[in-house]
C-alpha cells in the first residue's frame, strides 16, 4: 500500500465530521466549583471586593516540616522518574496509616500513589468499569464520580438524598439501587459538599450488601481527619475480610495536610486491582511528581498535632456560618458533621424577585448568580453537585471573611419579594 499525500487527494478528503469531539468529550461537564471561582477570581483581579465561599480547599499554609521535606528532596537532586505506582518510602508510609488509623493490613502491593485523589479514582473506574456497569451515587455527589463513571463507559445510578434525612441515602434506597449490573457504590463520608457523614447501621448494611451482591465500595475518605463534635470516621475496609476484599480505599494528603496543589493522592485494595490501577497510570502520567511525593512521607509520618488547631478553627466557622445562615429568613442549614463545606437550604426562596428589580430567583444557579452580582458573594449552585435546592459555601476562609459574607447574604435576601 502506498500513501498518498499529494494535495489533490487532500482535496477531495471528506469531513470526518460536523464536530472534531469524540462523545466523551461532548459528554464531560465542566466543574461548577472551578467555574464559580474563576468568575470569582476575575471579579477579584477587577478590583471587586468579593467574598469568596468557593473554595474547595482549606486555607492554611502546608505545614514548614512539609514544605522542608520537599526542599530537602530537591537539593539531594530526588528530581528524576520514580517508580510509576510511589516511592517505596511514601508505599510504606502509607500502608503504616492505614494500619494505625483504621485497623486495615495491607502491603505494598496493595497501595498506589497517583497525581491527586482524583487521579485514584479515576484508575479505579478505568480499572472496574466497562459499558453496560452501574455504579450507584449518592447525591449529592461531589461532581467528578458521575463525570469519571461516564469516561469508564458506565452508567452513574444516582439516589437523592435530602437534609431532611442528613443527606445520607436509606438502607432500603441503596438496595432498591441495586441491580445485577452494579459495579460499585460510591461512599464519601464525610461528604463534599454536605460535610455529611453516614450513620454507622448504614455503612455496615451497605458492606453487607456489597458483600451478598458481590459489588465493590469505593470509600472516598479524603475527610476523615476533620470532623466535629467527637464523630468518628469509619472505614468501610475494616468491617471485615470480605468487604475489605470488595473495597478500594481512596485518600490523599490534599485536605489533611492543605497540600491541594501538591498533587498527592492514593488508594488501596486487592493488588490485582491496584496494579491493574498501576499499568493505566503508567501508561498515562508515570509517576506523581517526585519531590512531592517527599513531602507527603513527611506529611504522613511527621507530627499531626497541627490538625486539632486546624480542626479546632473549622469548628469555630461552621457554628458562625451554621448559625448565620439559619438566621436569614428562607435559608436553612443543617450541622455539617465533618469536611469543611455547609449545603443550605435555599428552595423557599425560589419565586422571590429582587424589589430593586431584575431577575426572579427559579433556582439554586440564579440564586447564586444574585449573590455573586449583587453582594459579591461567591457560593457554588447546588445543581453541579446534583441539588438544585442548595448552595454550597465553603468556610475554608477567614472568621472576618465568613462574618462579612453573612452579613451581605442577609442584606440581598431581605432585599428580595414574592
Ligand atoms: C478534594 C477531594 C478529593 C481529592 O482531591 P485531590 O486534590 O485530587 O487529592 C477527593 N474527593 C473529594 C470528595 C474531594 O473533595
Amino acid at each position: 500500500m502506498t500513501l498518498t499525500t499529494d494535495a489533490a487527494s487532500l482535496a477531495v478528503a471528506e469531513p470526518i465530521s460536523a464536530s472534531p469531539l469524540s462523545r466523551r468529550a461532548k459528554n464531560a461537564l465542566p466543574s461548577p466549583t472551578l467555574a464559580i471561582t474563576a468568575k470569582a477570581s476575575q471579579l477579584k483581579a477587577d478590583g471587586v471586593d468579593v467574598v469568596g465561599f468557593g473554595a474547595g480547599e482549606p486555607d492554611f499554609d502546608t505545614p514548614d516540616h512539609i514544605k522542608e521535606a520537599a526542599v530537602d528532596a530537591l537539593a539531594k537532586g530526588f528530581t528524576k522518574y520514580t517508580p510509576s505506582a510511589g516511592i517505596p518510602a511514601l508505599k510504606k508510609a502509607i500502608v503504616e496509616k492505614l494500619q494505625s488509623d483504621s485497623g486495615l493490613t495491607y502491603g505494598p502491593a496493595n497501595v498506589i500513589v497517583s497525581c491527586g485523589g482524583k487521579h485514584s479514582l479515576y484508575n479505579v473506574f478505568q480499572a472496574l468499569c466497562e459499558a453496560g456497569d452501574e455504579v450507584i451515587i449518592p447525591a449529592p455527589y461531589w461532581v467528578s464520580y458521575p463525570e469519571q463513571v461516564k469516561l469508564a463507559d458506565a452508567t452513574p445510578i444516582l439516589i437523592e438524598t435530602t437534609d431532611a434525612s442528613g443527606f445520607a441515602p436509606t438502607i432500603e434506597q441503596l438496595r432498591r439501587a441495586i441491580t445485577p449490573r452494579t459495579k460499585a457504590v460510591v461512599l464519601n463520608s464525610p461528604s463534599n459538599p454536605t460535610g455529611a457523614m453516614w450513620p454507622r447501621e448504614t455503612i455496615e448494611a451497605l458492606a453487607a450488601l456489597a458483600v451478598e451482591h458481590d459489588f465493590y465500595v469505593i470509600s472516598d475518605e479524603i475527610y476523615e481527619k476533620i470532623v466535629y463534635d467527637g464523630n468518628v470516621p469509619l472505614s468501610i475496609a475494616s468491617l471485615g475480610d470480605e468487604i475489605k476484599k470488595r473495597t478500594i480505599t481512596v485518600n490523599g494528603v490534599s485536605k489533611t495536610y492543605s497540600m491541594t496543589g501538591w498533587r498527592i493522592g492514593y488508594a488501596a485494595g486487592e493488588a490485582e486491582i491496584i496494579s491493574a490501577m498501576g499499568r493505566i497510570q503508567d501508561s498515562v502520567t508515570s509517576n506523581p511528581t517526585s519531590i512531592a511525593q517527599y513531602a507527603a512521607v513527611a506529611a504522613l509520618t511527621g507530627p499531626q498535632e497541627f490538625l486539632g488547631d486546624w480542626v479546632a478553627e473549622f469548628d469555630r466557622r461552621r457554628q458562625v456560618i451554621v448559625a448565620g445562615l439559619n438566621a436569614i429568613p428562607g435559608i436553612t442549614c443543617i450541622n455539617p458533621q465533618g469536611a469543611f463545606y455547609v449545603f443550605p437550604n435555599v428552595s423557599a426562596l425560589f419565586g422571590k424577585t429582587p424589589k430593586s428589580g431584575g431577575k426572579t430567583i427559579r433556582s439554586s444557579d440564579d440564586f447564586a448568580e444574585y449573590l455573586l452580582t449583587v453582594a459579591q458573594v461567591a457560593v457554588v449552585p447546588g445543581s453541579g453537585f446534583g441539588a438544585g435546592d442548595y448552595v454550597r459555601l465553603s468556610y475554608a476562609t477567614s472568621m472576618a471573611a465568613i462574618e462579612k459574607g453573612l452579613a451581605r447574604i442577609a442584606d440581598s435576601v431581605r432585599d428580595l419579594q414574592d
